[in-house]
């Protein structure tokens, strides 16, 4: 079966246990106006510009088929893509002499991928490591994901997946049998900011999350912290409950806001301006969501990675 991927990224440590590698999958069902990997929201391949490597040659407008290209007389960006008539066919990709113009992701046979994922297997067998799906959601190309997962189940692979929740029982429901650990996202307790922040409610994030976090599952839940929307003390503070209640002694673990993400943002056209109002959490503010998370009395795991 073939899919989109953002990439694969090799010796990860930070989604699983021991040495990883981590493939991106491209497709959310969640709108979060914080997202990190934009280029995972959409299923669609995408076409990114980078002004640094232009050498403003012109070549990319000579070949559009569809005079999707234009070239402007500005400092910082000298090619604009009209992505209404843009159709991704390359041909502008193939003529750029730098890097300058790319695509955002990939399309791959499910085989092909298990195939770069195993290069790295003895890294994890020797490190109690293994392999990560992410995204984007793995639940948005699911058959795609499910077959990555059963090539890594029969090479005896340990296998973890990255997804928030927003999907059918159904689909999570497939997953169980060849996943070893879920990593879950909890973004907000609260349902009405949930649908303001992420586009859509908890209630079935919530109802899947409880489901899930039966007796022998493995479960990691991450929370992000978005300053003044999800890193304050009330939202950790309901959100731990809700884990202790569902998932006793589960671990939970605090992900810092990643301001770099704003690059990404400026490659795809897209508003920064939430990016722009933000910063990562300091030392103080951490160590005190920190204690709201262990006076819930959960295992909480000490961030290690922005
Ligand atoms: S991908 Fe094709 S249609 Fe889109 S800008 Fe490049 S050459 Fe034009
Ligand atoms: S072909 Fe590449 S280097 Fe030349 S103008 Fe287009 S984007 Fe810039």
């Amino acid at each position: 079966m073939d899919g989109n991927i953002i990439d694969v990224k090799r010796f990860t440590i930070h989604d699983g246990q021991g040495i990883r590698s981590t493939v991106f999958l491209k497709g959310c069902g969640l709108r979060c106006a914080w997202c990190h990997n934009p280029e995972g929201i959409e299923n669609s391949i995408g076409l990114w510009y980078l002004s640094r490597p232009c050498i403003r040659c012109r070549a990319c407008i000579a070949v559009c088929p569809e005079d999707a290209l234009s070239a402007h007389d500005d400092a910082d960006h000298f090619i604009w893509i009209n992505r209404r008539r843009c159709t991704k066919c390359g041909r502008c990709v193939e003529a750029c002499p730098t890097t300058a113009l790319s695509f955002d992701g990939r399309r791959l046979s499910s085989e092909a991928v298990v195939e770069i994922l195993l290069r790295d297997r003895e890294f994890y067998l020797r490190s109690g490591g293994g392999i990560t799906i992410s995204g984007g959601d793995p639940l948005i190309q699911h058959g795609f994901a499910l077959e990555i997962l059963k090539g890594c189940k029969a090479e005896g692979l340990h296998t973890a997946i990255e997804t928030c929740l927003f999907g059918s029982w159904d689909v999570i429901g497939a997953f169980i049998p060849l996943t070893d650990l879920f990593i879950v996202d909890l973004k907000l307790d609260d349902d009405r900011l949930h649908q303001e922040y992420t586009g859509h409610g908890n209630t079935l994030i919530k109802d899947n999350y409880r489901r899930l976090a039966g007796p022998g599952r493995n479960l990691l839940t991450r929370i992000p912290l978005i300053p003044r929307v999800t890193a304050i003390p009330d939202n950790i503070r309901a959100i731990a409950r809700f884990v202790r209640e569902c998932n006793p002694g589960g671990k939970v673990e605090l992900i810092n806001f990643n301001p770099l993400a704003e690059n990404k943002y400026r490659l795809m056209d897209r508003d920064r301006e939430f990016f722009q109002r933000m910063a990562p959490l300091g030392p103080e503010e951490l160590a005190g969501l920190y204690a709201v998370l262990e006076a819930e009395g959960l295992a909480a795991v000490r961030e290690h990675r922005t």
